[in-house]
């Protein structure tokens, strides 16, 4: 079974963005995410971008290569243990042309390198959601909505968390930041706000997926909720049959039954035969002569007499 993470994942990289512009800026957020640049022979700047997962790969491969012409390799790392996963290395071989594809990606700015500040990227509303769905493929990871929920962007660049704070706040979500080890991670905790933006990253599976998951929690909830309240009623029954079996035997040894009135005797009678049953049980007992109400009625006059007999017991100490 794969993660949700990856399902997630698998759906954006299905995913084509319409316009340029937009390809641009998931690709740069994908890059910022995951890449780092080699140098090669003639100082020329490469670019090397690794992933686990084979889809990102292959979208990251085509948005480089639909978008400029450059030369690319793939390198899959066969994974040696059971349990992990391949690896795939994506290489844009050193050349001239690379700086200008890193100057469009705003990753560089004539000579010197733009740490983390993408404005020029993100002008536009389509592109600021592209930017995400790239950031997210690129270092993202999201709980299974089954679970605790929780989204995260992590990332070991601390402006670049700077900006994804800044992007998640313009599309109104209740983001949070933290450190882990050496990296940032901009996370969401809130249900509502993981679909809004798996919806903004146009996660559209994923979000019936959740939807349904945090609707099968709702109910179980509900239905746990009424169990404990199903208990404590239970509880809240067993305590006063207690409570009446015990004044009642306090009567009888204190006066006798004999001596109270014949309907009280009667109920009283009853209650000892009946210990554990409840007030319908003890009225079907009783052959329903009495309804709940009179039942409910004589069990507290019992109930009253027993307490009255002790409080007399204790003013009588008194005197
Ligand atoms: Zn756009």
């Amino acid at each position: 079974m794969s993660s949700f993470s990856t399902e997630v994942k698998n759906e954006l990289s299905r995913i084509t963005a319409d316009d340029a512009c937009c390809r641009i800026a998931e690709l740069a957020a994908l890059m910022r995410m995951g890449a780092s640049m080699s140098i090669g022979s003639n100082m020329n700047l490469g670019i090397n971008f690794s992933t686990e997962n084979p889809a990102i790969a292959r979208k990251t491969l085509t948005l480089l290569k639909e978008s400029f012409k450059l030369k690319t390799e793939v390198v899959v790392s066969r994974a040696r243990r059971l349990k992990k996963n391949n690896s795939y290395l994506i290489r844009v071989v050193p050349a001239p042309a690379v700086s200008e594809l890193l100057t469009t990606l705003g990753i560089m700015r004539g000579d010197n390198l733009n740490v983390s500040s993408d404005e020029g990227l993100l002008r536009k509303t389509c592109c600021r959601h592209a930017y995400l769905r790239g950031a997210f493929l690129g270092g993202g990871s999201v709980s299974r909505p089954e679970g605790d929920y929780h989204l995260e962007l992590v990332t070991g660049n601390e402006g670049f968390a700077t900006t994804l704070v800044n992007l998640f706040k313009k599309f109104e979500l209740p983001v949070g930041i933290t450190d882990r080890k050496n990296d940032s991670v901009v996370y969401l905790k809130d249900s509502e706000a993981i679909m809004d933006f798996l919806s903004i990253v146009g996660a559209e599976e994923a979000i019936v997926e959740f939807e349904v998951a945090r609707n099968v929690k709702d109910v179980r909830n509900q239905v746990n909720r009424l169990v404990n309240c199903e208990t404590a009623n239970l509880q809240k029954t067993v305590n006063a049959a207690v409570r009446q079996v015990g004044r009642i035997k306090l009567i009888e040894a204190k006066i006798g039954l004999g001596k109270l009135p014949d309907n009280l005797k009667e109920v009283a009678l009853l209650r000892l035969e009946h210990p554990q049953a409840n007030l319908q049980e003890l009225v079907a007992a009783n052959e329903n002569k009495i309804g709940k109400s009179g039942m409910n009625h004589r069990l507290r006059k019992l109930e009253q007499i027993a307490v009255d007999l002790i409080e007399g017991e204790e003013n009588g100490l008194k005197e």
